[in-house]
């Protein structure tokens, strides 16, 4: 399995750090709204990244933050006139029902920043002390200079960063040794969400909290750390400045970075204010949609979002899934049980698809490759299937066109509803797991829920569900 390592600029064999083992960080949103659709392309093709893992028989631990203290969700606290924990929990759990319907799986650990702080501010004392930061008036700074391989992930030259730098100083920055360092630790701001610590009251800088994060849930090495292609420079750079002077090793392997997603072939982004938001996309199309159009480009090609793209991609889905439904329906009405000699052979050909979708798979995940193998399947099903077909034939052919398909997070067969006496039970189970302050089981079975299609409301009169 080959992967591209933004570190070394070239696909590199996947070697694990444990066997059978794959520890990996995804940065998260920082949340003050909803997500768009830019956002969502990371969660989609690093979950696409993980689950193809799993398929492989890996066991992987999957950790993805939210940012939780920001600007951003300052500003919307003040113009809202509520807490920014208000701000940032609203929009976490509006976050994770997008994720639900893009059929992205919960990460093994969802950590918050400001749950971590304590932490943060460990790493920085232990920066402090091996002098790779320094406290001036109640702020921190990472001495960057220190680092010897500061830019070897962006590829950057110090010399040129600085004098690019030195033109932009700002009043205030010159506190700093050198333009380079950044901030580890800043003070509180009045009616600013504050943390004790040995410098003054105050909040982290961001990088840090990646940094810390990885550690804590993953430990100090790590295989695969991942984001958007905007990252690389300054916030992974920083996170491995951080993180490697502070632990003595290596911090992660492998460095993924997708593409953006454009419109109109520029950056979606908030600031541009040329954004769609994924609940603005639910309202029009099945986000399993969403899903196709993001894996149908490889992740490291901008993508620019059209609504003819969107609509190719819902007539691709639609081909599996009506393949998927004629099977079912044939299945139902087979005269035979067992393959024949002929239908044996036929799977051995079909089988050479889904080599043709692990090869595309194991090259750096090429998603667009693999969805057409699994479109081959589907002609091929198509075209061999008839009303003497066998139900075992029919079976193996649906079995291996939902196993790749579920692969890529792609729903190809509709599933059973959830019977309404079936969501209230487990909803009265939850709330007794709440009772007992068993909160793990609580969120365990609302994520259940989520992936059911099941959306939870907490009202004063007490839960409410519906069906997304
Ligand atoms: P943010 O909330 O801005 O910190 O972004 C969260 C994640 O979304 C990061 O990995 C970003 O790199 C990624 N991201 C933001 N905008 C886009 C975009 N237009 N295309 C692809 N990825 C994006
Ligand atoms: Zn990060």
């Amino acid at each position: 399995m080959r992967l591209y390592n933004t570190l070394t600029k070239r696909k590199e064999e996947f070697v694990p750090l444990e066997e059978g083992k794959v520890k990996m960080y995804v940065c998260g949103p920082t949340v003050y709204n909803f997500i768009h659709i830019g956002n969502a392309r990371p969660m989609i093709v690093f979950d696409t990244v993980r689950r193809y893992f799993e398929y492989k028989g890996y066991e992987v631990n999957y950790v993805s933050n939210f940012t939780d203290v920001d600007d951003k969700i300052i500003k919307k606290a003040i113009e809202e006139g509520i807490s920014a924990q208000e701000v940032s929990e609203r929009y976490i759990e509006e976050c994770k029902k997008d994720m639900a319907g893009m059929n992205v799986k919960p990460a093994t650990t969802h950590p918050k920043a400001t749950e971590e702080i304590s932490g943060m501010i460990e790493m920085i004392q232990g920066l402090i002390d091996k002098g790779y930061a320094y406290e001036k008036n109640g702020t921190v700074y990472y001495r960057t200079r220190k680092f010897q391989d500061y830019g070897k992930l962006s590829h950057k030259n110090l010399d040129d960063l600085r004098s690019g730098e030195r033109s932009l100083l700002v009043t205030g920055q010159d506190e700093k040794e050198d333009s380079l360092d950044f901030v580890l630790w800043k003070p509180k701001k009045e009616g600013e969400p504050a943390w004790k610590s040995p410098w003054c009251d105050g909040r982290p800088g961001w990088h840090i909290e990646c940094s810390e994060m990885a550690k804590k849930y993953l430990g100090e090495q790590i295989d695969i750390h991942a984001g958007g292609e905007d990252l690389v420079f300054p916030h992974h750079e920083n996170e491995i400045a951080q993180s490697e002077a502070a632990n003595g090793k290596e911090f992660a392997k492998y460095w993924m970075h997708n593409a953006f997603l454009n419109i109109d072939n520029r950056k979606m982004s908030k600031s541009l204010g040329n954004f769609r938001t994924v609940r603005e996309i639910s309202g029009q199309y099945d986000l399993q949609v969403l899903r196709f159009f993001m894996l149908s480009a490889h992740y490291r090609s901008p993508l620019n979002f059209s609504a003819e793209l969107m609509q190719a991609s819902k007539n691709g889905l639609e081909r599996i899934l009506t393949a998927v439904s004629n099977l079912n329906y044939l299945m139902d009405n087979a005269g035979k049980e067992e393959l024949t000699e002929d239908e044996k052979e036929k799977l051995e050909q079909a089988g050479k698809y889904v080599n043709q979708f692990e090869e595309a798979m194991d090259d750096d995940f090429n998603t667009a490759d693999a969805l057409s193998s699994i479109f081959e399947i589907v002609k091929f099903a198509n075209t061999t299937v008839n009303d003497e077909s066998s139900k075992a034939y029919m079976r193996k052919l649906k079995e291996m066109t939902v196993k790749l398909a579920d692969v890529l997070g792609l729903i190809v067969e509709k599933k059973e509803e959830m019977l309404d006496e079936d969501i209230e039970a487990l909803i009265l189970e939850r709330q007794e797991a709440r009772k007992a302050k068993n909160f793990a089981r609580a969120d365990e079975i609302r994520d259940e829920l989520a992936e059911k299609g099941i959306i939870l409301e907490d009202t004063r009169e007490g839960v409410k569900w519906k069906r997304a």
